[in-house]
């Protein structure tokens, strides 16, 4: 049974610019679109200012070489300029591409290596950590930038940084050469890449997920034409002012912050770092209409004093995505709610292979268990985990396949890892494998509401973030007591972290718990540590088939002559 949105929605062949500031040069309105949510009268930058900036760092990285295709990796926590370098990168033709600022220099190295980027644009506090994995991968510094809390247009730009350094604005071209450039629309949006932003996907290492400006756009229209069925919808977008402390180098905070509201005119106030009282703080003050967050912060807003004093009263759209929402968390966080259907905290299910949210609810829906209903455009499918085939009957699990106007171009440099993922069918369309379980509400009222379930996919969500067991596992087999090794996903205190699964080698009895922690502590970022513990075992359980070698793996994975470790063994005990 192949369930398709209720909701169709036409696509404009158009770059993701285009559709957020509607043309190059035509004047737009005086609103705020990004402001810095501690310092909102003199830090922000306008629609209008926003677009001349990224004209600005267009046609500065175009001075520095970057061609059409050319990959700009950007590190960094949340700033009112993050935006208008991605959209930057976007207007020279450039492919975006970011990563996370808690990550150590091989991880950082990696995604250098895997992306090509030419370019590398790197916050002052991630700087040691960039300088080590451009070293690791030979870049030249002299394609190395440091970015501070300077806003060109605002602040003093040019600012003298560490000897060596070359500091952000020399990307920054002048006004007058910013207000001339004219970006290039795509031939094709749809074969357009754009933005790669690195998942691990249903198994292995993460690989860059190609996103085309057609797919930004499908997201950003499904998005807009779902909000527009509320009857309220231009009054909502007047008064609208939405809260990103979402990290923008992850797909949820770009589809909502970067794209959609903006492209709305609802000002974006953005948190350099997630601060749960600030958050409540920023919610009263600046009467927050929208926002988005991941369940690790609800579970703690639920659970916060503070929030109780808190006016909450101007939420109308609070959402909850990337990991699953626990239903106490749902219905405690919707106490504290205003008393009215609007402003209840709903779920949505997206992947960053589906752009950013595949999976939302009718704005004018009264209930909220599930993850909403297919954006415009979508259809699912549901197979038996066991034969799949196709589940006909609502209410059945089964593994949740998609198709959609989001779904990525492809893995990047990774045909095979892409052919593992989409699978095309007689009619021609294209369907994603999620790794998720899920089943269809037996209600067809409205619409089919999903509910995920399970994950079948070796993937594991730390605060919503992803963390590829298969990485773990190489950093683990790097140790030379370390035998063999096997990290699942376990629960801690409500949450999920990796718990490593270890065989010593013979004689290296020595390597105690604590040695395999500190092991991995070293070599990755805070939130991939193995919280979940180390249990040492004789024998990691596996499948006797030998799985397929991929050259994309690290060689300490190659080298592993098994069959496919049977992680959910692990897991189960
Ligand atoms: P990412 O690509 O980092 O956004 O991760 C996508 C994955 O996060 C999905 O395939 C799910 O496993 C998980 N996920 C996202 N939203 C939800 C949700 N509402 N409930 C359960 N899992 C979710």
């Amino acid at each position: 049974m192949v369930i398709e949105s209720r909701f169709s929605v036409g696509i404009p062949n158009c770059s993701i610019q285009k559709w957020i500031f509607g043309s190059c040069s035509d004047p737009l309105p005086d609103r705020k679109a990004w402001i810095d949510a501690d310092n909102p009268t003199t830090r922000y930058l306008t629609l209008s200012t926003g677009r001349l900036l990224a004209k600005r760092i267009a046609v500065g990285l175009r001075e520095h070489g970057v061609q059409p295709g050319d990959r700009v990796l950007v590190l960094t926590g949340n700033s009112v300029v993050f935006p208008a370098i991605i959209l930057g990168i976007w207007m020279t033709g450039g492919i975006f591409t970011a990563a996370n600022p808690s990550y150590v220099a091989r991880e950082l190295a990696y995604q250098l290596k895997d992306s090509g980027a030419r370019v590398m644009i790197a916050a002052s506090t991630s700087w040691d950590v960039a300088v080590q994995a451009a070293e690791m991968v030979a870049m030249e510094q002299g394609n190395m930038f440091v970015l501070d809390d300077t806003i060109p247009g605002l602040d003093e730009t040019g600012r003298v940084t560490v000897a060596g350094t070359q500091h952000w604005t020399k990307l920054v071209a002048s006004t007058g050469k910013g207000e001339a450039f004219v970006w290039d629309e795509p031939v094709d949006s749809k074969t357009a890449t754009c933005t790669l932003n690195y998942s691990s996907g249903t198994t292995g290492l993460p690989k860059g997920v190609e996103i085309t400006h057609y797919n930004h756009v499908a997201n950003g229209q499904g998005s807009v034409s779902v909000s527009k069925l509320h009857p309220d919808y231009v009054e909502q977008t007047r008064r609208g002012a939405a809260l990103c402390f979402l990290p923008m180098f992850h797909a949820f905070s770009q589809g909502y912050f970067v794209t959609i509201f903006p492209h709305e005119g609802i000002p974006v106030y953005v948190m350099s770092q997630f601060d749960l009282v600030k958050m409540l703080r920023h919610i009263e003050k600046f009467r927050i209409t929208k926002t988005f967050a991941v369940p690790p912060i609800l579970v703690g807003m639920s659970k916060h004093p503070l929030t109780k004093k808190t006016d909450l009263s101007s939420l109308e759209l609070f959402g909850s995505g990337a990991a699953p929402l626990g239903r106490e968390t749902q219905q405690a966080v919707n106490k504290l709610l205003p008393d009215s259907h609007i402003g209840m905290l709903k779920q949505g299910w997206g992947m960053s292979e589906l752009t950013c949210c595949a999976m939302a609810w009718d704005p004018r829906a009264t209930t909220c268990e599930g993850v909403g209903e297919l954006m415009p455009g979508g259809k699912a499918r549901i197979l038996d985990l066991e034969t799949g085939r196709e589940i006909l009957e609502p209410g059945v699990r089964g593994e949740l396949y998609v198709s959609a106007p989001t779904l990525m171009r492809r893995y990047w440099r990774n045909p095979e890892a892409t052919a593992q993922a989409i699978t095309m069918d007689a009619s021609g369309t294209r369907w994603l494998r999620t790794g998720d379980i899920a089943y269809v509400s037996p209600r067809y009222e409205s619409g089919a509401i999903f509910y995920i379930v399970d994950r079948v996919k070796e993937l594991i969500k730390v605060r919503g973030f992803q963390v590829s067991p298969t990485e773990l596992d190489a950093v683990l087999l790097e140790n030379q007591h370390v035998l063999d090794a096997a990290v699942v996903g376990a629960m801690k205190d409500g949450e999920e972290v990796p718990r490593a699964y270890v065989v010593r080698k013979p004689g290296s009895d020595v390597l105690t718990e604590t040695e395999v922690e500190a092991w991995v502590r070293e070599r990755v970022a805070p939130y991939k540590q193995l919280r979940g513990g180390v249990v040492f075992v004789d024998a990691i359980p596996k499948n006797p088939v030998r799985v397929p070698m991929t050259p994309w793996k690290t060689s300490e994975v190659n080298n592993r002559k098994t069959g496919k470790i049977l992680r959910k063994v692990l897991a189960e005990r």
